[in-house]
């Protein structure tokens, strides 16, 4: 029995006055989720704990059926894992963003202007990482090129006992009081400091300047945590599985749970994403021996932060248009099941995530039944009152149920 689950991220969200009070789940065209709807099992599922905070890193492990409360230890270590290091369990990984600092003479007077230089391109930015490495003295702390402005640091024998700020939490805000101040973290604030003297006059930030560019003159280092350990998908469910998906931190997900990593050309993490390309390829996955696909989409969830609800109901579509070519494709078995869900709500009207229990839709076709439902959505997923807490249950059910 072959398991497929479409993860849209950040897809649930609240009524919207100019939709007429519908959700966007609710007012997109998604005949395939709704058939799903009609003729599966519907619920909702507390994906994120509320101990912890409605990210796609504590939401997802859940899904996978992790508990996060235990296995959770941070997003940059997951990030770690998918740019290909191998962390020993001494390691602290730290997100490490190239940032935009304003001009001030004194650097703790400084102002945080972008929390990601403009979106600088990964080639320059590999070049000023590597850069940072050569540069500054030996220590036990070295940096790491990622994608963009994301990078990664390791520090060796690092303490986990600092305190950090995401950058993206302090666009406009003076720096001083956002900085890692505890003792141990004194060598992170005087990377900091160095890294700002050697990248302000770089000759790619000189360019950046001149093409009107925000130039990537600091760095910020956030999101710590130890490496992670998972034990091994397989092990927990007995299938061989692999993921879909543009994002790092889901890449980092699977390499950690020994899930088969598949890169989709085209699969960019936007609207534009190639969704058709990633439904094939996991139709590949499925027919060359692979029990289990996780194909997880994030575009909703990006709509979702920026308030675009247009793009956020297309994004939908596109995911249900996905669907239909998985579902049509995986007809012809003598049977499958499938299941359609959010990690988390990212509704327009706030533009961050919250950890509301999120609405679930599976489908078996040797289970095909009318349910009564006529659609998939987070108000009818409630009427049923079907509810799975904690999340990480949510996945047994799916496998074995
Ligand atoms: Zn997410």
């Amino acid at each position: 029995l072959k398991h497929v689950i479409v993860l849209g991220d950040g897809m649930a969200d609240y009524p919207i006055e100019a939709l007429g009070h519908q959700t966007p789940l609710m007012y997109a065209h998604k005949p395939n989720m709704d058939f799903m709807a009609q003729y599966g099992t519907q619920g909702t599922v507390k994906t994120v704990p509320d101990s912890l905070l409605p990210g796609s890193d504590v939401a997802n492990l859940s899904v996978l059926g992790y508990d996060p409360v235990t296995h959770y230890t941070g997003r940059s270590p997951l990030e770690a894992m998918s740019i290909g290091i191998s962390m020993k369990e001494t390691d602290l990984a730290i997100r490490c963003n190239l940032v935009t600092l304003s001009d001030e003479e004194t650097y703790s007077h400084k102002t945080l202007i972008d929390y990601c230089a403009d979106e600088i391109s990964t080639d320059e930015a590999k070049e000023l990482i590597a850069f940072l490495n050569d540069t500054m003295p030996p220590s036990s702390l070295k940096l790491y090129a990622g994608k963009s402005y994301r990078h990664c640091a390791i520090w060796d024998h690092g303490s986990s006992e600092i305190h950090t700020t995401p950058p993206h939490d302090i666009i406009g805000q003076k720096i001083q009081t956002y900085l890692p101040r505890e003792s141990p973290s004194a060598i992170l604030l005087q990377r900091m400091r160095d890294a700002h003297k050697l990248l302000a006059d770089h000759p790619i930030n000189l360019q950046r300047i001149q093409k009107g560019l925000l130039p990537a003159n600091g760095i910020w280092f956030w999101g710590e945590g130890k490496k992670p350990i998972l034990p091994p998908f397989t092990e927990v469910h007995g299938k061989k599985g692999s993921m879909i998906s543009a994002v790092d931190l889901l890449n980092g997900i699977a390499i950690c749970s020994g899930l088969d990593v598949i890169q989709v050309a085209g699969a960019t993490g936007n609207l534009h994403t190639n969704y058709l390309g990633k439904a094939k390829a996991a139709l590949e996955a499925l027919e060359s021996g692979q029990d289990f696909v996780y194909l997880h989409v994030e575009a909703p969830d990006e709509c979702g932060h920026r308030g675009e609800m247009e793009n956020k109901i297309t994004s939908i579509e596109r995911i249900d248009t996905l669907l239909g070519f998985l579902l049509q494709n995986l007809r012809h078995r003598e049977d499958f099941k499938i299941m359609v869900l959010p990690d988390h709500y990212t509704p327009l009207s706030l533009r961050t995530h919250t950890r509301d229990p999120v609405p679930f839709v599976s489908y078996q076709k040797s289970k095909h039944a009318p349910s009564g439902l006529k659609t998939y959505d987070e108000s009818t997923a409630r009427k049923t009152g079907i509810h799975i807490e904690p999340g990480h249950a949510l996945i047994q059910k799916f496998f074995h149920a």
